[in-house]
């Protein structure tokens, strides 16, 4: 008889205190009916303002499977994701949100397709009726846009909810970048996948921590961090301008030399110079989200700071 595998399940938290207890019992019932497994908790809390990392600690101090990261700050659910994922030592990682939109249920079936084999299990949302239809579409149209645009496509409707061995972890592991899309680093690695179908859970408790500006900042890094297309594009842009405008200037002249001067048009010169000025602008900003991308790569700094751990065993 050889030892029970062990399985991470990693958590990230921020600001979830209603939650904490909710997402401890389920997973609790959960795993209990998985019993050819043994499982560590690996919850961190990334920065919470309210009461998450005492009831997480009290947790920690009656459940040895539990081990809670306390992050020096908020730095992000990427980052925490990132922090949980360094320190789990599960033959398996399970990342999972605190507030039970994903379905802890899946992870019997996960577990299940990797023992089969496979190195990746995806949980897929088939339903997404729980989130805002401005969410749903705006989702929609960053898969097509990024899939369009970067060689590494990004599965749809999948999120960091999945299951990955751990050569798959130490694969996502070589990945030293600052700016960490999950997503984008977990399709690049690639792996044998499989996926799962599950509806998506409205929260428990609390709101979403991500409103629409972070969302966009999230697609931005997300195509930026994984195509460079956009800084290409400007090239055939102001290609096409420049021939266009080239065009236009002859036919200006020969109209001069046919017709002579008629009265200066200011009208459309007004309006040549405002066209290519805001492509300029448009191109420039472009440019400066991957040089300022650079900058940041270029520093070298730790992803998180660990602020303490807590948990029972020794490790
Ligand atoms: N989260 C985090 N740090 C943040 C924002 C969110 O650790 O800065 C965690 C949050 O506690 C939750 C998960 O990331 O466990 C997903 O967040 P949320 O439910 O707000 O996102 P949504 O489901 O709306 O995409
Ligand atoms: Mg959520």
């Amino acid at each position: 008889m050889h030892a029970r595998k062990l399985v991470s399940i990693v958590v990230p938290f921020f600001n979830e205190g209603e939650n904490v207890k909710t997402f401890h019992t389920s997973i609790s019932s959960v795993l209990e009916k998985l019993s050819d497994f043994e499982f560590e908790i690996v919850c961190i809390d990334d920065g919470s303002r309210d009461n998450t990392l005492e009831h997480l600690v009290s947790i920690a101090a009656v459940d040895s499977r539990y081990k809670v990261l306390e992050l020096s700050r908020n730095y992000g659910k990427e980052a925490a994701l990132t922090a949980g994922i360094d320190h789990a030592r599960g033959d398996a990682v399970i990342p999972i949100d605190a507030d039970l939109q994903d379905p802890p249920e899946l992870i019997g079936p996960m577990l299940a397709e990797w023992v089969k084999g496979y190195e990746v299990v995806l949980a897929r949302r088939v339903d997404r009726s729980s989130d805002s239809y401005l969410k749903r579409k705006t989702a929609e149209l960053f898969y097509k846009f990024h899939n369009q645009l970067s060689h590494v496509k990004i599965p749809e409707n999948v999120g960091d909810f999945r299951l990955m061995d751990r050569q798959v972890v130490e694969a996502v592991k070589l990945l030293p970048e600052q700016q960490r899309f999950m997503k984008g680093i977990f399709a690049w690695v690639g792996y044998k996948t499989t996926t799962l179908d599950y509806v998506r859970n409205a929260r428990t408790a609390g709101d979403s921590k991500f409103s629409g500006w972070k969302l966009w900042n999230f697609a931005l890094e997300g195509i930026t961090s994984f195509s460079s297309a956009p800084l290409k594009l400007w090239t055939y842009i102001g290609g096409i301008g420049a021939t266009l405008s080239l065009i236009y200037a002859a036919y200006i002249v020969l109209r001069t030399l046919i017709h002579g001067v008629d009265l200066p048009g200011y009208a459309s010169i007004l309006v040549a110079v405002l066209f290519v000025g805001s492509l300029q602008l448009m191109s420039i900003g472009m440019l400066g989200e991957y040089v300022g991308r650079t900058y940041i790569e270029s520093k070298k700094r730790p992803i998180y700071l660990i602020r303490n751990t807590y948990s029972t065993k020794e490790h």
